[in-house]
């Protein structure tokens, strides 16, 4: 698979000012010296505790910030460089799915008028091709003809995420960002939403960038994760080999967070303690080690860096004892 996506060394800080004067006094580190990339076609979950930068991250992949750092390139072409049409055309490639389509939706706007705007915005001027456009689409994401004329406040948070879903589709995208996008609704109503993603991916060979906090739900619908903590990828890999070996202790400790049926596996040893530092004064060395039970005094000066774990290079993980620590853990 070819990279749609690739993002190399991208920072994105937001300064802190302060004083009469509105004096720069400080930084929010929120995005730190991030690079992936993602294929044509696949998933990639992108996975941390709140504030860990993945929404900013996001963001700053759809100039929605300007990134104060790095190099995003989409279809090979630097997206920093893009300006008027061009932009327009990436605006239209890439799309946004947000948490809480109750808050992205305008609530004086019918549904028809949601979907409608960005065709009209990107020049579908014929109102006919608009409404078979917009009438096709619902169809694909489970909504009835008859919706068109309600209001958000009509619908419940399932149906209000098919809609944001629906409005992320309607200029043919070639890429979604999808920030949290299950996390407001029923658990219930989860599954459906994720499903529904999955089928559209294969009906229309999206791209996904799926960002959740929730290990199952990402688990569930990606092909590769990258784990981010405090700004910074720590771990990516395939899915399956991230679930089944992880490498970082902090990924131990996310996935030992997880609720299992097991009750035996229910309190382990790496159940993550503390909070996750102030991303304005970030520890210096490994970011993960005030909260390491695994920390050495090398990892408090020194930052460690994204490499391949052991003979596999498609799995990747930023800490010093990451092999040390795999060979003691795995059974003789
Ligand atoms: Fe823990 Fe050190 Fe590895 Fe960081 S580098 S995760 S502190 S063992």
């Amino acid at each position: 698979m070819s990279a749609l996506l690739e993002v190399e060394g991208l920072d994105m800080h937001f300064p802190i000012r302060g004083g009469v004067l509105q004096r720069t006094v400080g930084q929010v580190y929120a995005v730190n010296d991030v690079s992936f990339e993602v294929r044509a076609g696949e998933t990639l979950g992108i996975v941390g505790e709140s504030g860990c930068g993945k929404t900013t991250l996001g963001r700053a992949i759809v100039r929605l910030y300007e990134p104060t750092a790095g190099t995003v390139r989409f279809e090979g072409r630097d997206v920093g460089a893009l300006a008027g049409d061009e932009l327009k055309q990436l605006r239209a490639d890439i799309q946004m799915v947000f948490q809480d389509p109750y808050t992205s939706l305008n609530p004086r706007r019918t549904i028809e008028r949601t979907l409608e705007e960005p065709l009209l915005l990107h020049g579908v001027t014929s109102r006919d091709e608009r409404r078979a456009r917009v009438r096709k689409l619902l169809d694909t994401v489970g909504l009835r003809q008859s919706d068109l004329p309600k209001y958000p406040h009509e619908f419940s948070g399932g149906q209000r995420q098919r809609i944001g879903i629906a409005r992320a589709l309607v200029l043919e995208p070639k890429l979604v960002i999808a920030d949290e996008p299950v996390s407001a609704l029923d658990v219930s109503i989860q599954s459906q939403v994720l499903n529904l993603l999955m089928d559209l991916q294969k009906e229309h060979g999206l791209t996904y960038l799926f960002i959740s906090h929730d290990l199952t739900v990402v688990k569930y619908i990606s092909d590769r994760v990258a784990v981010m903590y405090l700004g910074r990828i720590v771990e990516l890999a395939d899915s399956r080999a991230i679930y089944a070996s992880p490498r970082h202790p902090y990924t131990k400790a996310l996935l030992a967070a997880v609720p299992v049926p097991d009750p035996s596996r229910e309190r382990r040893e790496e159940l993550l303690e503390g909070d996750v530092p102030n991303p304005s004064a970030p520890p210096p060395g490994c970011p993960f080690h005030t909260r390491c039970r695994y920390v050495i005094d090398r990892c408090r000066s020194e930052l460690p860096v994204l490499r391949a774990a052991g003979d596999d290079s498609s799995h990747r993980v930023a800490c010093h004892r990451a092999d040390e620590i795999q060979q003691e853990e795995t059974p003789s």
